[in-house]
């Protein structure tokens, strides 16, 4: 099955994210009608050798040009470093605005070409093709890109829509099991956020998807790029419901930090899936929604191999997570935003989080 999703909002130009199996060696065609000069894939070396030969091969069987620029693999070629090379590499070229590039790899990649993409000669058209499960239901749809600092992750950045997302699921065959699993809990967020059903299915007859079933990983991405697009396409911007999309990151985003982002102790997907089943224990803990409804979450993502409790004892203290938590960019004002929710399926924006009782809830949960 191969589906055609539209995403389209107020502030940007419509786009398609076409989701399936075998798209890779079809990428020259689907893009052909977007391509008025040459094409530069840029991925990183892990997925240039893995899916490179055969994205250019697809690129060269519709007559498109096509040539490849490789980047370190991981988070550390989000760097100003890396966008300079980039850049430098895409002018000794000579791409001019009228040419395309492509963004090859996992969020990593998707970032860092994507904001190249808008840097460039103010702005060339990008397509984005998601290797990762992540990148697949988050990161390449909705225009979001950055690069890191060393005061942050994140912090320097354009917003930038591609003018097509292709999300091939075969490619996630060559995925470790564990960045598979991390890809997951952002699929298991997108039905906690809004659908019921959704999560129903994730948590029986789909859970098979977090460990690699194609037809299961085909639904599951697309459902949850039909929730992203959605929400995308009401708030490009970030000012309301798609704030929707961080249930699970501002708990997480305080572990990852203590943590000191190392992807050996626990991944960001890995982060994430805690952080949700911690936002509905707390939601079940202020009395905002029932306990079995935490109960279930926690279930689930257990189910994936992903974890639910603060492991590593003695590492965390409460005051240090607050802190992190409130300086945390999503924070507004010196208020404590969160997502919490009232039940699997609604989640919610709450802007006045109490900081007391979030102490408690955090020794609660074993830090110190
Ligand atoms: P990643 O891009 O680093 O990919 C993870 C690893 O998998 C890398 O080593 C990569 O080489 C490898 N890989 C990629 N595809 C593969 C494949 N098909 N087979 C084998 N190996 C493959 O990490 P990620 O988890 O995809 O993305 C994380 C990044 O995404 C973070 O920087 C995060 O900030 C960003 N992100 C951005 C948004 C957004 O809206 N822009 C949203 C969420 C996350």
């Amino acid at each position: 099955m191969t589906a055609t999703l539209p995403v389209s909002g107020g502030g940007f130009e419509p786009y398609d994210v076409i989701v399936g199996q075998g798209l890779l060696s079809q990428l020259g065609v689907l893009i052909a009608p977007l391509v008025r000069g040459r094409t530069v894939i840029i991925t990183d070396e892990t997925v240039a050798s893995l899916h490179g030969p055969a994205a250019l091969a697809s690129l060269q069987a519709a007559g498109v040009r096509g040539r490849l620029l490789t980047v370190p693999p991981g988070e550390n070629s989000k760097s100003f470093a890396e966008l300079e090379r980039v850049i430098d590499r895409l002018l000794a070229f000579g791409l001019d605005r009228r040419d395309l590039i492509i963004a090859l790899g996992g969020g990593v990649v998707g970032d860092l070409a994507g904001l190249a993409a808008a840097l460039y000669m103010r702005g060339i058209d990008v397509v984005q093709v998601p290797t990762t499960l992540l990148a697949q239901v988050d990161s390449s749809v909705g225009g979001k890109t950055a690069i890191d600092t060393p005061r942050g992750k994140n912090l320097v950045g354009a917003f930038h829509q591609p003018r097509m997302v292709v999300a091939d699921i075969d490619v996630l065959a060559t995925l470790p099991a564990r960045q598979l699993r991390s890809g997951w809990a952002e699929v298991l967020k997108h039905g906690l956020i809004c659908d019921r059903d959704f999560f129903d299915w994730l948590a029986g007859e789909g859970a098979v998807g977090a460990k690699g079933d194609p037809v299961a990983l085909t639904r599951a991405v697309v459902r949850s790029v039909e929730i992203k697009s959605a929400i995308v396409g009401e708030d490009e911007k970030e000012a309301g419901r798609r704030a929707l999309l961080n249930l699970g990151h501002t708990f997480g985003h305080a572990i990852e930090a203590e943590l000191g982002f190392d992807e050996d102790l626990l991944t960001h997907g890995e982060a994430v899936a805690l952080g949700c089943a911690m936002a509905f224990r707390l939601s079940a803990a202020l009395g905002l929604c029932a306990g079995a409804e935490a109960e279930r979450v926690g279930t689930a993502v257990a189910a994936a191999g992903l974890p639910t409790r603060l492991e590593h004892a003695g590492v965390f203290r409460a005051e240090r997570l607050l802190a992190r938590m409130a300086g945390d960019k999503k924070a507004e004002g010196g208020r404590l935003t969160l997502i919490l929710a009232r039940a699997i399926g609604d989640a919610f924006v709450d802007k006045a989080v109490d900081s007391a009782a979030l102490i408690d809830f955090l020794k609660g949960e074993g830090a110190a």
